[in-house]
């Protein structure tokens, strides 16, 4: 049987990472771990650098989709650049030696050590976000007798059609410059003497199931460069960053592809004539990690229903308590086949092995439901239940929430596997706190 997973594949009535078990990686690391397929990260990475290898971008993997060292290694090593949206980010790429001309930085609200740090380190470009935020550049790059490149982030007032509380590129959201104030700043640019503009930036959510919001996004940015700028204004964009957002499959079903995106995006950015950056995050790992949890207790109530409790929650997987996401879930071990379409509206199991239940975590919360009223073969206490399409916003949005270590991380190549994060310890979670005890 296989799944919609390509590295995640059930022979055998077990599941597999790769060629290793899952069962024997967490009956060595315990559970609940993250796991995560390397040539499932590769493959996708090579999928979306082929799709749009006719305008060559610069690919800068989002690191706040997955920030492992070692898996932002295994991107550094392909070739990727990073997208960083803090200074804790920049630390980590900075940390593996990547190269700072390789590095770009959003986000609304970079503070000033942010710049600084990033300015000292000569990165490639800022994505700017408002015109407080381009006027402390300047000010920060005089001081350090630097020049800061930036992309203007335009804010295209486009409907990427994805959740409320994802979606970045409509007028109401936070993030960007609208045309207008772009414009005006890009007049006014010989007045920021430490600025160098290098482009325009736009990303507008995620995950974005269709390549049309990209489009229309980008035609209004060349309606914007024709329209509004003078032909020496123009010149200054050499670069379009179009942002992250390529959708993955999350229930099976069939969902565009990278090829399918950038058919329709590269007449537009051939029609700007400039260089590209791109930000894609969800779609390299997405699919490429799983969650694993054991299942601690099965708790039936008299009016019927039936709650898996599991050793992973919420502040492990925060996506379906955050923003109603669906992730799939299925036993790591069983002789019912999972389904090759699930859609989050249930529908009555075919296999009368099948009951509905909800799968369910041990934090203090309601909300900590991983997966709700989902038709589930039996499993037992003691059983595991991996978690699909995790690979991205998964451990990046973990806590400590309840005071619960967080989990490891494991990296699986072929037949071999290794830990690229160690469980925390109930000491890791207090180390911060002991030393003020005897204040
Ligand atoms: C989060 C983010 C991305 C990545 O989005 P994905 O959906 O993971 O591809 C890219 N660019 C910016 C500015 C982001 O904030």
């Amino acid at each position: 049987m296989t799944t919609s997973f390509d590295f995640f594949n059930y022979l055998n009535n077990e599941l597999y990472c790769e060629d290793v078990k899952v069962k024997e990686i967490v009956g060595k690391v315990g559970t609940p771990a993250y796991i995560y397929s390397k040539n499932s990260i590769l493959e996708h990475f090579i999928e979306i650098r082929n799709a749009f290898e006719d305008v060559s971008p610069l690919i800068c993997f989002s690191v706040k989709s997955n920030s492992n060292l070692s898996i932002c290694k295994v991107l550094a090593d392909a070739g990727a650049g990073f997208d960083v949206v803090s200074g804790g980010e920049l630390f980590r790429v900075l940390e593996l030696g990547v190269s700072p001309d390789k590095i770009v930085f959003a986000g609304v609200g970079k503070t000033s050590e942010e710049l600084k740090y990033a300015l000292e380190n000569d990165i490639f470009m800022f994505n700017v976000e408002s015109p407080a935020e381009l006027a402390n550049i300047d000010r920060i790059a005089g001081g350090l007798n630097k020049m800061g490149r930036v992309a203007l982030r335009i804010n295209p007032d486009i409907d990427a059609k994805t959740h409320d509380k994802t979606t970045t590129g409509k007028k109401e959201n936070k993030f960007g410059i609208d045309f207008d104030s772009a414009g005006k700043l890009i007049k006014d640019i010989g007045n920021y003497k430490n600025i160098d503009l290098k482009g325009i930036h736009v990303h507008l959510g995620s995950p974005i199931y269709s390549p049309d919001p990209y489009v229309q996004g980008l035609e209004k940015v060349y309606k914007f460069l024709h329209e509004s700028l003078s032909d020496n204004e123009r010149q200054r964009i050499e670069y379009i960053n179009i942002g992250g957002g390529y959708c993955i499959s999350y229930t099976g079903e069939k969902v565009k592809k990278p090829h399918d995106f950038s058919a329709e995006i590269i007449p537009v950015i051939k029609k700007l004539g400039c260089k590209v950056i791109m930000e894609p995050g969800r779609f390299v790992v997405g699919n490429s990690g799983i969650l694993v949890t054991g299942v601690t207790y099965v708790k039936v109530a008299t009016w019927g229903k039936k709650f898996i409790i599991c050793d992973a929650a919420m502040n492990d997987l925060a996506r379906p308590s955050l923003y109603d996401a669906f992730h799939r879930a299925w036993p790591v071990n069983t002789d019912v086949s999972m389904p090759e379409i699930e859609l989050p509206e249930a529908e009555e199991g075919a296999d009368r092995r099948m009951e509905l239940v909800d799968i369910v975590g041990p934090v203090c919360e309601s909300s900590d439901i991983l997966a709700k009223e989902r038709w589930f073969p039996d499993v037992k206490e003691g059983g595991l239940i991996a978690f699909f399409s995790a690979g991205a916003y998964g451990f990046t949005m973990s806590s400590s929430y309840n005071t619960r270590p967080r989990t490891c991380e494991i990296l699986v190549d072929g037949d071999s596997f290794s830990t690229i994060r160690r469980r925390e310890t109930y000491e890791d979670l207090i180390a911060g706190e002991k030393e003020f005890l005897d204040v």
